[in-house]
């Protein structure tokens, strides 16, 4: 039998208010330490889902979780543990990898989100949810969310 823990949760939002009280409510309830690894296209809602996850942990307030896009990493400490942010799309190669500190960032009891996670080699010593946001109109995504222990 399937473990119902591990199912695919899939949700249909129609605007980003939406995703973002959708991540809250997975925000809420997380347990450090994990990963938390956002797939899908440049505009599919991967930041606007980590402004809900990060601020339903209590990390930060919601407008205070903005892109890393040129800093590539940001961390938030207003919970029990930090919340890192984390946007890989404009690594170029291993060498960058190795300057951002990324080793340093899994040391520590910590919520790691991470957009563009393909850019990095994979790690299996958290937990991890794996989820996909793709566009299924102008304002609707299709989100799905997989635990893997
Ligand atoms: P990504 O980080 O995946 O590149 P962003 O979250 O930065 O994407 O941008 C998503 C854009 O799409 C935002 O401008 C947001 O307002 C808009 N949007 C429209 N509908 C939705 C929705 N249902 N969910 C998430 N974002 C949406
Ligand atoms: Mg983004």
């Amino acid at each position: 039998m399937p473990d119902p823990t591990n199912a695919t949760k899939i949700f249909d939002t129609k605007s980003a208010d939406e995703t973002i009280t959708r991540g809250r409510e997975i925000g809420v309830s997380l347990k450090a330490p994990l990963l938390i690894l956002l797939s899908g296209e440049l505009g599919a809602g991967k930041t606007t889902l980590t402004k809900g996850i990060a601020s339903g942990f209590g990390a930060a307030a919601e407008e205070e979780i903005t892109s890393p896009t040129f800093t590539l990493i940001h961390r938030y400490s207003g919970a029990r543990v930090p919340v890192y942010h984390i946007d890989l799309y404009r690594i170029e190669g291993a060498r960058d990898l190795d300057t951002l500190g990324l080793d340093d960032v899994f040391t520590e009891d910590a919520v790691v989100i991470i957009e563009w996670p393909d850019r990095m080699p994979p790690r299996h010593d958290w937990p991890i949810l794996h989820v996909t946001l793709a566009h299924s109109g102008e304002d609707a995504r299709h989100i799905e969310i997989t635990p893997l222990q």
